[in-house]
């Protein structure tokens, strides 16, 4: 019977002297999310180690997929604890322990011991070498390899003593809030939600923007962009999703504008409603689901075009993917099936048949000059009837 976890983290393990700041945020995340599991749990943090001590019962497949959303942690391993039992019966119960976990025991093994509590009576070398020869005993069949074995059972002996020999790999990456905040532009397709579960994987929490174009897009379309949050906010943790009625701001567009700049424009006045929202919200960058080449929007000139309305860095982690890759890491982290829902996007009601693919920022400007009578009236009315949406 499992009763306790140890979290397994890579890369904030290097961090010096802010070590403990990345633990702390680690940690802090970790509680986040077994509070929504049933059960109660301690989260210590003990010689650079996390742990999991389940107080109550709990149910496995929560738990464990409860952790795997929580980025920083690269393994999971789940532990069997007893007291702090004499060897020989220590012996026994890892023999137990193989019998029920170890169903092919035609392998090499090895023993490795780590005794944090020196109150114990025999030391990690003499304690690894009595189970050895335990195990030997009761499994003859299993043979040591101390150099490559295939199974490693690890004897952890604290205030209690655990054993382990499973790692379940988490997510990797950097626990959030370890990396300040950014605005995801988020859109009903595939490709945002993964680049925001991308950045929120640095370690950066997460804000969202959506723009929508009532009676021209409908309700169901951003009820599938506020179930996508909610899928994506079991990683990148609370968001704050800001609505944004971009109806009257589209029609001006596409009154005044030339119908093939209609798109790089109306991305520009995104960009920049997004800017004004993020500093608004305390986010240090925008995050977009852009890939280099994949529509008229996205060739290397359209997105400097775009680009010259911010100030903020822009984030675009999937810059360089493919769409398979993308709808890949979409289907791992659960949004794929809600992406592909067939609802009508902004962008494509307003789309021209054949839409630049090399925008002039000089011509652009000029057109955008036709929008001037009225384009500070609505750019501002769009902001002040944000309306914002709680996710957690
Ligand atoms: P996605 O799959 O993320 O919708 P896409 O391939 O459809 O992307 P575009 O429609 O060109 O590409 O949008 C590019 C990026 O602009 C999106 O990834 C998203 O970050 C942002 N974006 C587009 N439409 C909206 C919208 N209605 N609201 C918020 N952000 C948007
Ligand atoms: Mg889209």
């Amino acid at each position: 019977m499992f009763s306790a976890f140890l979290i397994k983290y890579a890369e904030i393990g290097v961090k010096g002297k802010n070590r403990y700041v990345f633990e702390n945020a680690l940690v802090s995340r970790i509680k986040a999310v077994l509070a929504k599991c049933e059960g109660e749990f301690d989260v210590p943090k003990s010689d650079g180690r996390i742990f999991v001590y389940a107080k109550t019962a709990f149910d496995y497949d929560e738990v464990t997929d409860a952790l795997k959303t929580v980025f920083g942690i690269s393994g999971i391993c789940p532990m069997e604890g007893c007291d702090l039992i004499p060897i020989d019966e220590l012996g026994q119960k890892v023999c137990d322990y193989i019998n029920e976990n170890i169903p092919d025991r035609n392998v090499t093994f090895k023993i490795v011991t780590r005794r944090a509590n020196k109150a114990y009576p025999l030391d990690s070398m003499e304690t690894s070498a009595n189970i050895g020869g335990a195990v030997l005993d009761r499994f003859p069949e299993m043979k040591v390899d101390v150099h490559e074995p295939e199974l490693v059972i690890h004897v952890e002996i604290r205030e209690k003593i655990f054993i382990y020999s499973e790692e379940i790999p988490g997510p990797g990456g950097m626990p959030l809030g370890t990396n300040g905040k950014a605005m995801l532009l988020l859109s009903g397709g595939i490709d945002s939600p993964v680049a925001g579960y991308m950045i929120a994987k640095r370690g950066v929490r997460i804000d969202a923007v959506y723009f929508h174009a009532p009676p021209y897009t409908s309700e169901r379309a951003k009820q599938k962009v506020v179930d996508l949050a909610k899928e994506i906010s079991k990683y990148t943790g609370p968001i704050d999703l800001h609505v944004i009625n971009f109806t009257d701001i589209q029609l001006h567009i596409y009154e005044k504008c030339p119908h093939d700049e209609l798109t790089i424009i109306m991305r520009r006045y995104m960009m920049m409603i997004a800017e004004e929202l993020a500093k608004q919200n305390e986010c240090l960058g925008l995050i977009t689901g852009e890939s280099l080449g994949q529509v008229a929007s996205q060739t290397i000139h359209s997105l400097a075009v775009t680009n010259e309305v911010c100030t903020l860095p822009v984030f675009r982690p999937l810059i360089g993917m493919d769409k398979n890759e993308i709808v890949a890491i979409s289907e791992k982290i659960g949004t794929y099936e809600t992406s592909i829902l067939p609802f009508e996007d902004c962008c494509t009601i307003f789309v021209a048949k054949h839409p630049v693919t090399k925008p002039n920022l000089n011509v652009i400007k000029r057109h955008e000059k036709n929008l001037e009578d009225r384009i500070k009236e609505l750019f501002d009315r769009a902001i002040d009837t944000d309306e914002v949406i709680h996710i957690d």
